[in-house]
């Protein structure tokens, strides 16, 4: 019996994994292909759980015969390495011929890989090209390897498709359509956990905003994320967008007025002396720059809502709105008159309620003798219209 491998990070699993163990499978007449993705490393950022990359690969094994996703590595801790799971593998099943598959890329690295010797006398390989690398070169890696470690190395006569996992995270982030990329099962699964929207998984962004916000604005925070994910469906916004823009909608608030000043002004033109007056106004803007240089937040949406949710403006998308409403009526707001009211809306109409909390706001200033941003008035004049 053969059975190939196919391993890596596989973060996520896309049609190019699917493609090549698909070719592998067929050319050199494998029984199966293990898709097997690696454990997470202690002390590498893994943007993904392990637990989330081997569910897209059972996902993508679901339906294709002989294919199928293994958690030998998912299951232990820490680091995984390649010569451990060949050699637990061997012990389990000293029948089977197993058949290591690379793309070009990898094939540069197997020697640097702990153990190579043992690795090469456990498994052979089957080389795949991919795009940007050159053939000849990898035939003669190949022949290098087989002639230092003798151990057989197939290259596979279809090259791979111009696919890769990092690709995939790119576009997944700034908001652009991975169809055709992933199966729609995977594509799915992405858009369901919010996965790859930004550098950081939610549990590594809370961590970070609890070192960065006061407790109390931590909890709000916290609010305002649920709140927009609750409400982002009646909206037809992508609730976990919505959830990640709640999170660091306030993530500059703590900071220092004078840094907020000098970081806005350094990355943005259209600011008036209004804004880098107030505190209140100015984090809004400053929140946008860290969610997008320390998140690594890239979706134009999520972004322009963090840096409307204060005064808003004349044009205000359904995610901008979300959020500018939500800000308001999170469950954490201390009660003010009004507040029920916006509240209510909320439920029923994402424009009404945002028309609202803009009025409420308006009505607060003049109590306090206080004139609005003109944004916000614009805000007010664009729902008249
Ligand atoms: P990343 O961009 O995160 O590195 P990736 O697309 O390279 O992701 P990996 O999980 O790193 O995917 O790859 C696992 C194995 O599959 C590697 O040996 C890699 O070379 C190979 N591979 C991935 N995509 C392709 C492809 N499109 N063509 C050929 N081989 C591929
Ligand atoms: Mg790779």
């Amino acid at each position: 019996m053969k059975i190939g491998i196919l391993g890596g990070t596989l973060d996520p699993v896309h049609n190019g994994h699917i493609a090549i163990a698909m070719a592998a499978m067929e050319e050199l007449k494998l029984d199966q292909v293990m898709l097997l993705p690696s454990g997470d490393p202690p002390y590498k950022r893994v943007r993904t759980d392990k637990r989330d990359r081997l569910a897209m690969a059972k996902l993508a094994a679901a339906g294709r015969e002989g294919l199928f996703a293994s958690d030998l590595e998912v299951q232990r801790d820490g680091a995984t390495y390649t010569v451990e799971t060949l050699t637990d593998l061997s012990v389990a099943y000293p029948g089977v011929e197993w058949i290591y598959i690379v793309g070009a890329d990898t094939l540069v690295k197997l020697d640097t890989w702990r153990e190579f010797p043992r690795i090469a006398r456990l498994c052979g390989f089957a080389a795949v090209s991919r795009p940007g690398c050159d053939r000849s070169l990898t035939a003669l890696r190949a022949q290098a390897i087989s002639a230092c470690y003798g151990t057989r190395v197939d290259i596979l006569a279809v090259d791979g498709p111009e696919i890769s996992s990092t690709a995939i995270r790119k576009r997944v982030a700034a908001g652009e359509s991975i169809d055709g990329l992933v199966p729609p099962t995977i594509a799915e699964y992405i858009r369901k956990k919010g996965l790859y929207l930004c550098d950081y998984n939610e549990a590594q962004i809370l961590d970070r905003l609890k070192g960065m916000l006061t407790f109390h604005r931590f909890t709000h925070t916290l609010g305002v994320a649920n709140t927009a994910q609750r409400l982002a469906p009646k909206c037809g916004v992508d609730p976990m967008r919505a959830r990640l823009a709640g999170l660091l909608h306030d993530c500059a608030k703590s900071m220092p007025l004078d840094e907020m000043r000098a970081l806005v002004e350094a990355n943005l033109t259209d600011l008036d002396a209004e804004e880098l007056d107030s505190r209140a106004i100015l984090h809004a803007p400053a929140g946008m720059i860290v969610a997008r240089d320390v998140f690594g937040v890239r979706d134009p949406q999520i972004l322009s809502a963090i840096r409307k949710h204060t005064v808003g403006d004349g044009h205000m998308s359904p995610m901008d709105a979300l959020i500018y409403v939500s800000d308001f009526i999170e469950p954490g707001r201390e009660d003010f008159l009004g507040l029920e009211k916006a509240r209510k809306l909320a439920e029923k109409d994402i424009t009404q309620a945002m028309r609202c909390c803009a009025e409420l706001t308006a009505k607060h200033l003049r109590s306090r003798g206080q004139s609005m941003h003109p944004r916000t008035q614009q805000l007010l004049n664009s729902l008249k219209a």
